[in-house]
């Protein structure tokens, strides 16, 4: 037996990718509704249009958003931030919020019987939890996607590992090196250093250093080397 439409009233707001949340309106409901169909087994199956993946797709502010998801918002509640959700019935095209469980993605890949690489394609957030959508998102040519985020931690740890520099001091540019700064009188590094052709120094990847905080982050290297 299907499960009544739900009163309008009674459904919780939904987050669209924009991270705006607000209520679905009567004309969605009366769109969402009709496009699942409940089997035996309980499951609520979506007929509508699917995402290549399997899930079923339902617009939002004409954005294609997982339907299982929307479903989850309206009768759960708002999805914790880089949870993903995971079927526990298996079906991918199944809608009931009761079968759905919040999860973090690296708990779901755990689970999950799938092979890495399908878990891949259709991953919503990093292993670490940022979502693989909007800005944060880089698609590569190959098709491959990978989170910027990530990218740019992992860019700054390299850089700072070959050049020795605290990574807190690694430029955050992925593969450019920064846009030298243009100041009036003579430049300064950010300790007050005055940065002048004898001051500094280009790095391989034409980076600019300033010498004498290289200098003293070498002396405290020593020192703590000493120290042990
Ligand atoms: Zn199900
Ligand atoms: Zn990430
Ligand atoms: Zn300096």
């Amino acid at each position: 037996m299907k499960t009544a439409k739900p009163d309008l009233h009674s459904l919780k707001p939904v987050t669209l990718p924009s991270g705006l949340s607000r209520q679905l309106t009567q004309p969605e409901l009366d769109r969402l509704w009709p496009r699942v169909t409940q089997s035996e087994s309980g499951c609520w199956i979506w007929t509508g249009r699917r995402f290549k993946a399997g899930y079923g797709a339902f617009d939002l502010n004409q954005k294609a958003m997982y339907a299982h998801r929307i479903m989850y918002m309206i009768f759960i509640g708002e999805i914790p931030q880089g949870a993903h959700l995971d079927h526990l019935c298996r079906v991918r095209e199944c809608c009931n919020p009761q079968h759905l469980q919040a999860v973090t993605c690296h708990e779901n890949i755990m689970r999950s019987p799938i092979a890495p690489a399908a878990v891949n394609a259709d991953k919503t957030h990093c292993k670490r939890g940022h979502p693989l959508s909007g800005d944060n998102l880089e698609v590569r040519e190959d098709g491959g996607r990978r989170c910027r985020t990530c990218a740019i931690t992992s860019a700054r740890q390299r850089y700072a590992t070959a050049t020795n520099t605290p990574l807190n001091e690694a430029p955050i540019a992925l593969s450019s090196p920064p846009a030298p700064r243009r100041r009036r009188g003579s430049e300064v590094c950010a300790k007050g250093h005055v940065l002048d052709s004898q001051n500094t120094y280009t790095d391989p990847k034409g980076y600019k250093h300033c010498r004498a905080c290289r200098a003293a982050s070498q002396s405290r290297h020593e020192a703590r080397k000493k120290a042990r």
